[in-house]
């Protein structure tokens, strides 16, 4: 579905993506491990166009990305994205959040673009805080909501970015939970995470960056009991 080739990106001096090469099957949980600064966050943001790259390809279903104009548009709302700071649009109530992309973008009529908000909300569980505005709602449920306005583009993938990181211990499972749905509905997800937990258990397949490189990469069960390079070896150290 998704599928990097070769790619490369400087920060100026700094080679912050190494020839990358990724494909992401449809329906398939990645899950993206690695230390600070290695590049996950980056990673991200060139799958949707958010950064340029210098060299290389990505394709979706096939498909080169566009750079500009009304098929980059399209292409971004095919690729849903939730950040660690929630990023919802704060003088917006919480149902209009969810409605906007669809009818915008999407050109959904409003009566049905809130019928399915509605479903989505009660989906990850927010239903009842639909006409409030996000700062009047905790953490945990911002980000679920942020979840749901994901999904109601009816995206074939979504890329979540240190999702839980902002969060109070307590709100961490909620959002979480919700996450091992989806993954279980067969959404195909990219995951940058620091949970272990999710990444043993929805993940497919875990990725582990260092330097700008995918240093490793294999089934969780594999990573995690028997890493192969020192690096990945030295992270799990300082992190289980
Ligand atoms: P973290 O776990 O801290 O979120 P990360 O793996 O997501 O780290 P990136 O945010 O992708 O790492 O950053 C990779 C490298 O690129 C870092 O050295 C960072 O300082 C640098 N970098 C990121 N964004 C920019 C930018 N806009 N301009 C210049 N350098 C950047
Ligand atoms: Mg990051």
């Amino acid at each position: 579905l998704v599928a990097l080739t070769g790619v490369n990106k400087h920060y100026g001096e700094l080679h912050v993506l190494k020839d990358i090469n990724l494909s992401i099957d449809e329906g398939e949980v990645v899950v993206v491990i690695g230390p600070s600064g290695s590049g996950k966050s980056t990673l991200c943001r060139t799958i949707n166009r958010l950064e340029p790259i210098d060299s290389g390809s990505i394709t979706l279903d096939g498909q080169a990305l566009p750079s500009e104009g009304k098929a980059l548009a399209r292409l971004r709302a095919d690729v849903g994205m939730v950040f660690q700071s929630f990023n919802l649009f704060a003088h917006k109530t919480i149902l209009q959040n969810v409605t906007l992309g669809p009818t915008k973008v999407r050109k959904t009529d409003q009566k049905q673009a809130e019928k399915r908000a509605l479903e989505l909300l009660e989906r990850v569980g927010v239903a009842s805080q639909a006409e409030k505005y996000p700062a009047q709602l905790s953490g945990g449920q911002q980000q679920r909501v942020a979840i749901a306005r994901a999904l109601a583009m009816d995206p074939k993938v979504i890329l979540f970015d240190e999702p839980t990181s902002a969060l109070d211990p307590e709100m961490i499972q909620e959002v979480l939970e919700v996450m091992v749905d989806l993954a279980k509905q067969g959404m195909t997800m990219v995951v940058v995470t620091h949970e272990m937990g999710f990444a043993r258990t929805a993940a497919n397949r875990v990725v582990f960056m260092a330097d700008g490189e995918i240093v490793e990469e294999s089934d969780p069960e594999t990573f995690f009991t028997s890493p192969t390079s020192k690096r990945a070896q030295d992270f799990l150290g300082k992190i289980l």
